[in-house]
């Protein structure tokens, strides 16, 4: 997971529009019945009009495992579920945000529904899921949901997605330690297994991620010290600019791993994290301006 800014959303044209009307018939609907027929039927199709409008803030990413998305439709996971809320049997869903952008974010079918992982013998899924930290009060209307404390890291907040670090066999595991920071243990942990992280192919993937970033970083490592042996040893002036050219490449491909569009980026944050050492200051450099 890596921040998404939803500020950058776009929308088609007559969308808002869209929205308005759509709002309307649900807030006219006399009861639950009527309003999950319209949530089920024609309403569906304006939330999933924004569906490649969000794939482009995530460079087509899932926005909750930055699994790359090519041959999948996009799924629109609403954050607040609309229909439901499985922690609470008698919440009947957020539905007067079932059309706000706001609330939503790009899915892989992984992270939205629930999904049995039999290689890696888990399950997990977001579906209805939307547990609240202990003592926040839970939103049945539109007045005061924004001061819900949801559990559920939510990658259109900055300071969310830094909560997961990832190994290098790939797994997630929380960024804070639980006796430090109880209440971001909670959520990354809880939200590791409701977005299923552990699922066995994403962590093969990131394992690879994970190997490509710490080879980059050692080649780095080579050409910086060939870089200084080639500046103290008093060659030409050019083959020490061959030599700084060459480290400079191999911060660059380092780097890009990490960047944005680049699967699995926040895996490759996290592991030149880990590797920073008083030798490496270029990491901290990459990681400053990703
Ligand atoms: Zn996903």
């Amino acid at each position: 997971m890596i921040w998404i800014c939803l500020d950058n959303l776009g929308f088609p044209d007559g969308w808002a529009e869209k929205r308005i009307s759509g709002e309307q018939l649900l807030a006219a609907c006399r009861d639950a019945a009527a309003r999950k027929d319209l949530l089920d039927g024609p309403l569906a199709k304006i939330w999933r009009a924004l569906a490649e409008k969000l794939a482009e803030l995530s460079h087509d990413k899932c926005w909750y495992c930055e699994t790359p998305i090519a041959r999948d439709d996009f799924m629109v996971d609403h954050y607040r579920p609309k229909g439901k809320v499985l922690e609470d049997a008698q919440h009947p869903g957020y539905w007067w945000l079932a059309l706000d952008p706001r609330n939503f974010r790009l899915a892989c079918r992984y992270c939205n529904e629930r999904r049995v992982d039999r290689r890696g013998g888990t399950d997990g899924g977001k579906a209805a899921h939307f547990p609240l930290m202990a003592g926040s009060r839970r939103a049945f209307r539109d007045d005061y949901w924004e001061d819900e404390d949801p559990v559920l890291l939510d990658p259109t907040r900055v300071l969310d997605p830094p909560l997961i670090a990832f190994l290098s066999d790939g797994s997630p595991t929380p960024s804070d330690v639980e006796d430090d920071n109880p209440d971001s243990f909670q959520r990354a942990t809880y939200s590791i297994e409701i977005y299923h992280l552990t699922h066995s192919r994403l962590m093969i993937q990131r394992s690879l991620i994970a190997n490509q970033v710490t080879e980059a970083v050692r080649r780095v490592d080579v050409a910086y010290r060939r870089y200084l042996r080639k500046g103290q040893a008093g060659l030409p002036p050019d083959e020490i600019a061959g030599a700084r050219s060459a480290y400079r490449d191999a911060v660059d491909r380092l780097a890009a791993y990490g960047a944005a569009r680049s699967p699995y980026a926040a895996v490759a944050r996290s592991v030149m994290k880990q590797q920073r050492s008083d030798d490496r200051g270029y990491l901290d450099v990459i990681l400053q301006s990703l």
